[in-house]
């Protein structure tokens, strides 16, 4: 077992924060253990993620490109995966759980003909195998789950690992790719975004996510304004999503988005299992609620006991003034 590939997402012109945390990790680990790590870049134009890649330390960089990749397909991605995997000759490839990779990693295994260890929240190097510990009963417990396959492919949570710079000269090697668009069958025209979300969810540093405690649009314009004084992003539980208060993608929880932001704000939350799986890794845990028993205090880093129509108001206007000085 010599090298480790990560897979550095990239969407819209910026790389996905959750790669780097995971080309970090996979540098740590190559360095203990006398290995190498290399990074595949698979984009329309992957030269100008290099510069940022290179500071995370890895021994090659693959660019793999194509105008394919200015949106997200399955079927080239597959296809460029699998190429670099080939070229760049891993036993392990670890990449972040975005939605791309949940959609693709099974038929990469069968392709690749890898064992496949998706959505861990982290992964070592034991003897000659690969180790991972993998959320399972809404994130309650941990399935320990070890892999002596010869080639691994590994899917991280986003906020497992920090993304520490070590900056290095790579070797940058072009992988030749062809793909041809009418294989695909189907043409993308649009990609139609729910409006009013600027920040996207999963990468978001700052998360505030409304529960059914937030009651009416005075809530909502609450939960908005704490949300933009961190240029962060709104979530929602499931409960006022379905009560059409909030759009469904901004649902978290099992059933919805996993995050793990810096910072999350629970507010009028319970914390029902269901919701708790999709926040538990956020680092600090801010909850508002009325119910000093809420199951949401049992995850909370700091928690506020009241009424989200009394804490809120007075909590933006700190904050407010506390900018404006800073
Ligand atoms: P509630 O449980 O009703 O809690 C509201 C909270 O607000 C209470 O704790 C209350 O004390 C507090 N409150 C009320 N008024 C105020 C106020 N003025 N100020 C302060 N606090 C106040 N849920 C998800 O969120 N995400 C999922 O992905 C998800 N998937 C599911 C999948 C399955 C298979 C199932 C069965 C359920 C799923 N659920 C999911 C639903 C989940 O079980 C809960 O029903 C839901 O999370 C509850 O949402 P809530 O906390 O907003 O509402």
């Amino acid at each position: 077992m010599s090298r480790i590939l990560v897979y550095v997402a990239t969407h819209e012109g910026r790389i996905r924060r959750a790669s780097l945390e995971v080309l970090s990790h996979a540098r740590l680990l190559a360095v203990a253990s006398g290995r190498r790590v290399d990074a595949v870049l698979i984009d329309e134009d992957p030269s100008r993620f290099v510069e940022q890649v290179s500071l995370y330390g890895p021994s090659r960089i693959f660019k793999v490109a194509h105008p394919l990749f200015r949106t997200h397909l399955n079927a080239p991605l597959i296809a460029a995966l699998h190429t670099a995997a080939t070229v760049a000759g891993p036993s392990i490839c670890a990449m972040a759980s975005t939605e791309s990779v949940k959609d693709v990693l099974g038929a990469l295994a069968v392709r690749w003909d890898a064992a496949a260890l998706p959505d861990v929240s982290t992964f070592s190097l034991e003897g000659d195998g690969v180790e991972v510990l993998r959320p399972v009963m809404a994130a309650k417990q941990f399935a320990r789950v070890h892999s002596a396959s010869p080639r691994v492919l590994v899917s991280v949570r986003s906020g497992s690992f920090d993304a520490v710079e070590s900056p290095s000269a790579p070797e940058i090697v072009e992988v030749p790719f062809e793909f041809n668009g009418s294989d695909l069958g189907l043409v993308l025209k649009d990609i139609v975004k729910a409006t009013g979300l600027t920040v996207d969810l999963s990468e978001a540093r700052v998360v505030v996510a409304a529960g059914r405690g937030v009651k009416d649009a005075e809530g909502k314009r609450l939960v908005d304004d704490l949300a933009a004084l961190f240029n962060g992003a709104v979530g929602a539980s499931r409960a006022v999503v379905e009560s059409g208060l909030f759009p469904a993608t901004t649902q978290i929880g099992q059933t919805g988005k996993v995050v793990s932001p810096d910072l999350y704000f629970a507010v009028g939350i319970s914390g029902a299992i269901q919701h708790v799986a999709g926040m538990v890794n956020s680092r600090v845990i801010v909850a508002i609620n009325k119910d000093a028993d809420a199951p949401i205090f049992k995850v909370a880093t700091y928690g506020l006991v009241g009424d989200l129509y009394r804490i809120l108001p007075p909590l933006i206007t700190a904050l407010k003034a506390a900018k404006a000085g800073a």
